[in-house]
């Protein structure tokens, strides 16, 4: 069977769900192919191709994006539509959207496989674990098959699939891999609490590869293209003292690439970050998310102390790692002193890039339930962007506070850097919105991500992006 994905243009990072699901496929016997949505040549490709499935991985933010595509495809062409990724997982409703034939929720890794099997044999899609489906305007839906136990067992992710289409990957000299999945915390803005809700409870017991799987994985591609820093993507990367010790003693002779990974503030000490270091981690990114203790605590559920928050920043400085922290501003229900609050613990912690969000009631996440529950957020989710850097979608006070807030978190960054702006930058949030904000927050995620968190050779593709996206919209 053909089976085509399509995903909007890949600039750098490797989307991890479409490479995963691609080596099953391929597998057992599927055709695979990866187009890009901007192709100007889709429609032309597509025709070519005459796939039987089209499949999309979608975030909240881009499912209008992708669901006007696969309409627009829907009437030029005779095909099965699958939607999986976070968006379909947490809001399943999106079955009722017209041109959406199936959804599939949660670890697509054997699903997706299975479905275009029984597709291509039986034709009765509805007996698949994990899929939702639409025929004849009748909705069955399946519950998830259990997670997979043992990450080795999977095969490594089709990054060719990405790289044949997309040169900017491809030359991109910063890769991604997986190290886990899963995590144990409850955070009420994170989509981990719902997945282990979808799993009865089984999501939260982290599954992490082998330190050999991970480590034959990176081997595999830096040997094959040109590699200046590698990207753990998992939510939290692993800490467990005996597997931590053998990657920190496998890893520097056999990749010797320096690293970045998302850690918890939390749990970091000084055998662990020691270990790190040594390992050769350049670069973390790490959730301050709010400088009100009882906010984060009870509105967040991120149960640390501004103490522990401040000591472990200290310890990753005293260990030369640089520091990459998440900061979550406009939280329902919060003022913009909250947000100023949030800026002076960063200005103590001394991230070497503070960076601030606008928080967004993504579906399925507690916190957008609280949100609306409480008058907070009145839309129903389909007004949300694909980006948490321009706006709030909240009710605050009134008008003022909404734009008081949004240019705090234009100018957050370097109001971390120089505490002693501070009151300038008070002043400054009653501005209008306004482009050279949007400017200065751009130039600064740009800059410092590309020459202190991933640290790299920029290629001449790499600077007209930046340049791109610096002056979009400014
Ligand atoms: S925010 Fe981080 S620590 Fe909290 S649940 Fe999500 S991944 Fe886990």
């Amino acid at each position: 069977m053909n089976v085509l994905f399509i995903a909007a243009k890949m600039h750098t990072i490797e989307p991890y769900g479409i490479m995963c699901l691609s080596p099953h496929l391929k597998a057992a016997g599927h055709s695979v192919h990866l187009y890009e949505a901007e192709d100007s040549a889709l429609a032309d490709k597509v025709a070519e191709y005459r796939p039987q499935v089209i499949a999309y991985s979608v975030c909240t933010g881009s499912d209008r994006y992708y669901l006007a595509l696969n309409r627009f495809l829907k009437q030029k062409f005779n095909f099965v539509s699958v939607f999986g990724g976070p968006h379909p997982t947490f809001f399943p409703e999106m079955i009722h959207e017209p041109g959406v034939d199936a959804i599939c929720r949660g670890e697509g890794d054997h699903a997706f496989k299975e479905f275009c099997n029984v597709l291509e044999s039986t034709g009765n899609i509805t007996t698949v674990a994990n899929f939702t489906i639409k025929k004849n305007g009748q909705i069955e839906s399946r519950p998830a098959r259990p997670l997979i136990e043992n990450l080795d067992d999977l095969p490594f992710p089709d990054r060719d699939l990405y790289y044949s289409v997309s040169s900017e990957v491809n030359t991109h000299r910063v890769r991604s891999f997986l190290a886990a999945r899963g995590c144990p915390f409850k955070c009420s803005y994170c989509f981990n609490p719902s997945m282990d809700s979808l799993y009865d409870g089984k999501w939260r017991n982290t599954r992490i590869r082998s330190v050999g799987s991970l480590i034959r994985e990176i081997e595999e591609v830096t040997s094959n293209r040109s590699t200046e820093f590698v990207a753990f993507r998992e939510s939290v990367f692993p800490l467990k003292p005996a597997w931590l010790e053998e990657f920190s003693r496998e890893y520097p002779s056999r990749v010797g690439v320096p690293f970045y990974c998302h850690l918890r503030l939390d749990l970091l000490n000084e055998t662990n970050v020691a270990l790190l270091a040594e390992a050769g981690c350049h670069s973390v990114n790490v959730g301050i998310e709010a400088g009100n203790e009882k906010i984060r605590r009870e509105l967040l559920g991120r149960n640390m102390t501004n103490e522990t928050i401040i000591a472990a920043c200290r310890l990753l400085r005293q260990h030369g790692i640089k520091i990459l922290a998440n900061n979550m501003l406009g939280l329902p229900g919060c003022t913009l002193e909250n947000d100023i609050e949030t800026l002076k613990l960063n200005q103590k912690c001394k991230p070497d890039y503070a960076l601030a969000m606008l928080w967004q009631p993504y579906p399925g996440t507690s916190l957008a339930e609280y949100a609306v529950e409480n008058g907070y957020y009145k839309g129903d989710g389909t007004d949300l962007e694909f980006t948490y850097y321009d706006s709030s979608h909240l009710e605050f006070r009134n008008s003022k506070e909404k734009t008081r807030i949004e240019n705090l978190q234009k100018l957050f960054a370097p109001a971390a850097v120089f505490p002693s702006t501070t009151p300038i930058v008070r002043l400054l949030t009653h501005l209008p919105s306004n482009p050279i904000f949007k400017a200065i927050f751009r130039t600064m995620y740009l800059i410092v991500h590309q020459t202190d968190i991933f640290p790299h050779k920029m290629t001449l593709s790499d600077w007209g992006l930046n340049l791109r996206h610096i002056t979009k919209e400014a």
